[in-house]
């Protein structure tokens, strides 16, 4: 099972999971249709499916174009918001794609449909994978838009930690870089955290991606993965897990804050003294 990365959009991932044998593909999240139908044409491949994470512009504008495109493809997705929708799926059911298989992830918090996507492939030696778009993270998690921390927990620690430790992590964004800094902050002494950002610096040097990552890994730098870690809890000043979730969270969203640029315009207003700094 080969899983292809395609970068597009600001920081945004696409995916195609490729049967090698049939040449049979199945895409994640394809947000920009004419370029995944390129590289489909380009590898000799045949688009069979489209696994959809959740309903967002960003993962699932690209659907009704590709719907349009390719005769019978089935469209798959845990809300009705998601265009070009065909299929809705619920949580455990599995999917089959020729040797491919599919396990449909129920991971409401980031929108109240989010799905995630656990694949592996029959007598297959490779590591399964599984796609989280905007649940987890590299190092990091999403934002918890349309749910709550007691939601994202169950994510995070019983759907998504439960699974295999060598599952191979694709995430929807390339966030690394930020979510490290925010790690650092929250773990100053991790030295995995350290590790992690220098290589994710290297990464973008190079401009490549710093998907995929694995769950063990996760494990060893990703604060909200490490709710029960001494540093995260005197961090955040709570110990219950869920507690402690919801103030990384809320940090989290504060952090981004001081890190962007302000606009010209906000420059302008400054120097006019029209907004305090
Ligand atoms: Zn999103």
């Amino acid at each position: 099972m080969k899983v292809k990365v395609i970068s597009i959009l600001e920081d945004n991932y696409m995916y195609l999971v490729i049967e090698e044998q049939s040449k049979q593909a199945v895409a994640v999240d394809p947000a920009v249709p004419h370029r995944l139908l390129e590289i489909v044409k380009r590898e000799g491949l045949s688009l069979t499916a489209v696994l959809t994470t959740h309903h967002h512009w960003d993962h699932a504008r690209g659907n009704e174009a590709l719907v349009k495109e390719v005769p019978g493809l089935r469209v798959y997705g845990g809300d009705d918001r998601i265009g070009g929708l065909t299929d809705k799926v619920t949580n455990a059911q599995e999917l089959k794609f020729n040797s491919i298989n599919v396990r449909c992830l129920f991971t409401p918090c980031h929108t109240s449909g989010h799905m995630c996507y656990f694949v592996w492939e029959d007598e297959c030696t490779d590591a399964p994978a599984v796609f989280t778009g905007d649940t987890l993270f590299i190092a990091g998690c999403g934002r918890f838009l349309e749910g709550t921390a007691e939601q994202m927990y169950h994510n995070l620690t019983q759907v998504l930690g439960s699974l295999p430790q060598d599952t191979k992590v694709f995430c929807g964004h390339e966030y690394t870089i930020k979510n490290l800094k925010f790690a650092m902050l929250v773990e100053p002494e991790n030295e995995k955290v350290k590790e992690m950002l220098s290589w994710a610096r290297a990464r973008d040097d190079d401009d490549k991606p710093t998907v995929p990552s694995t769950l063990i890994e996760e494990f060893e730098y990703n604060p909200f993965l490490r709710l029960s870690e001494e540093g995260v809890q005197k961090f955040t000043g709570k110990t219950d897990p869920i507690e402690v979730l919801r103030v990384l969270r809320k940090e989290k969203d504060k952090f981004k804050k001081p890190k962007e640029r302000p606009s010209p315009h906000a420059m302008l207003a400054l120097e006019w003294g029209l907004l305090r700094p």
